[in-house]
């Protein structure tokens, strides 16, 4: 039996425990690439389907499984429909300027010869605005309101009241509008049916309003029986979203706190606070929590961070996060390993600000009840490995869920957790402080369990003697199935 690799330790200078997360392009899309981002600290990949072909899709995720292989290391991937997301039409040249009070129309249809009118990917856009509504453009840049709508709908006449330039195809935002459309759209079926037959272990979905999306999501994923259930994460980056959130958290997995939409659908200066009250809800209802967008931006060209991204990136740690997102900095960048190993060094120096909420703080919440004695069992082994100080805690899980448990308990001691099943050491990948390992030594014993770790653990002199270890287990390792805690000192 071969000892797992374990880059994400290997690589690092202390076992980090906020997960990172990178999108892949033309800037990491080599297995060379992808390697060495795994091994200075990437847990997912993220495939943004706003961009690429399936072939391209399909390669890469033919490369990272590759490079998983080789490395011995579960690396999930997280599919990111695009939903409802709106883009500008053709513009003759390319761009355009808008000049402060200058008027635009917008035209049904996706290309036209004249510069002052404007088409968009949305048909519904002159059905679902009325005189007064915003439109923004270019990541918000540009900003006009609507003055007059053909009363046959042809046209809505809008006037820049936030000059700049626009560009064919960037984004619009509509904030406040009801829009009309489904929030998953024709392309994003399309794109699903692609992610579940690629066994995708995550399925973001973009411009979520409320929970009834999401319900929709698992609705055409089970008609679809696959194998294996990827699991959902719900993208807030709509104003709606956020009024609807605890709706949301209770239909989803997992929440993106998607900052580049949520920072043009909500008042910019809104974002930060938007951020900690979304981490910190997901942690209350311990459902696992991405921060997204700009993280390390200035990266994309310079070699170091600005002190203010740096200084975001930890806040975001210490607010709770359970992973941190990489975008343009790893896609299209100019340093994708450098700004990983950053993130990772940033989160390092922030996790000790996170450990540890006293047990007697947590609430009695839902997950207690659904799941009592799991509760109990990783309570006590949190108990414990701080009582004892100890090394390590191992826990062998066959759904991922006592390792998610322990996860939220966001103790101090690293958690490696084991299990013989593939697609549960990829889901595990997103959870706080939990490095997976995907071998058959758990089925067999706690004794195999705790030579393969004592191996493991003096190849990477983690482990010496007096180390100590406590190990958790939903197993049948006595006979009958229990869920049990012991403590080893390794002699
Ligand atoms: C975001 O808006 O912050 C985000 C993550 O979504 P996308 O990159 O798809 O725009």
């Amino acid at each position: 039996m071969s000892v797992a690799g374990m880059p994400q330790v290997l690589g690092r200078q202390k076992w980090v425990k906020t997960r990172i997360i990178a999108t892949v392009g033309p800037a990491s899309e080599s297995v060379a690439m992808l390697r060495d981002l795994v091994i200075s600290g990437v847990d997912i990949f993220r495939l943004n389907f706003a961009h690429g072909e399936y072939a391209w899709l399909s390669d890469l995720v033919r490369r990272i499984r590759q490079v998983s292989a080789e490395l011995d290391c579960p690396i999930g991937i997280l599919a990111d429909l695009s939903g409802p997301k709106i883009r500008l039409g053709e513009i003759p040249g390319g761009d355009v300027f808008c000049n402060e009070d200058a008027v635009f129309r917008f035209i049904r249809g996706l290309a036209s010869d004249e510069p002052t009118d404007l088409t968009c990917t949305y048909e519904p856009l002159i059905d679902d605005v009325k005189p007064g509504d915003r439109i923004l453009l270019a990541d918000g840049t540009v900003a006009m309101v609507v003055l007059e709508k053909d009363p046959a709908s042809a046209w809505v006449r809008c006037h820049v009241i936030q000059a700049g330039r626009i560009r064919s195809r960037q984004g619009v935002n509509l904030p406040g509008v009801a829009l009309s459309t489904p929030s998953v759209t024709v392309k994003d079926r399309r794109d699903l049916e692609w992610a579940l037959q690629n066994h995708i272990d995550f399925i973001g979905l973009s411009f979520v309003r409320q929970a009834a999306d999401i319900i929709e999501l698992k609705r055409l994923i089970e008609g679809h029986r696959p194998k294996v259930t990827p699991l959902i994460v719900a993208k807030i980056e709509k104003t709606e979203a956020v009024a609807d959130l605890d709706n949301i958290l209770s239909v989803t997995d997992a929440v993106m706190v998607a900052r580049g939409d949520l920072g043009v659908e909500a008042d910019i200066c809104r974002v930060p606070i938007l951020q900690k009250q979304i981490i910190r809800r997901c942690n209350e209802l311990r459902i696992p929590v991405i921060t997204a967008t700009q993280m390390l931006d200035s990266m994309q060209t310079n070699e170091l961070p600005t002190r203010a991204e740096v200084t975001d990136v930890a806040n975001a740690v210490i607010d709770g996060t359970d992973a941190v997102m990489l975008s343009g900095e790893t896609a299209i960048g100019h340093h994708p390993v450098q700004v990983v190993r950053m993130m990772d060094r940033i989160a390092a120096e922030a996790e000790p600000l996170v450990h540890a909420a006293s047990l007697n703080d947590l609430r009695d919440d839902e997950s207690r009840r659904a799941r009592p004695i799991t509760e109990a069992v990783t309570r006590g082994a949190i108990a414990a490995s701080e009582y004892l100080q100890a090394d390590l805690i191992v826990v062998a899980t066959v759904t991922g869920r006592t390792a998610l448990a322990l996860s939220r308990l966001r103790g101090r001691v690293p958690v490696l957790a084991f299990t013989d099943r593939e697609e549960v050491a990829r889901r595990m990948c997103l959870y706080w402080g939990v490095t997976p390992i995907l071998s058959r030594v758990v089925q067999q014993s706690a004794d195999a369990l705790l030579a393969f770790v004592l191996k493991w653990g003096e190849r990477h002199q983690l482990l010496t003697s007096g180390s100590k270890i406590i190990v958790v287990g939903h197993t049948n390792w006595l006979g009958e199935t229990h869920d049990l805690m012991m403590v080893h000192v390794v002699p």
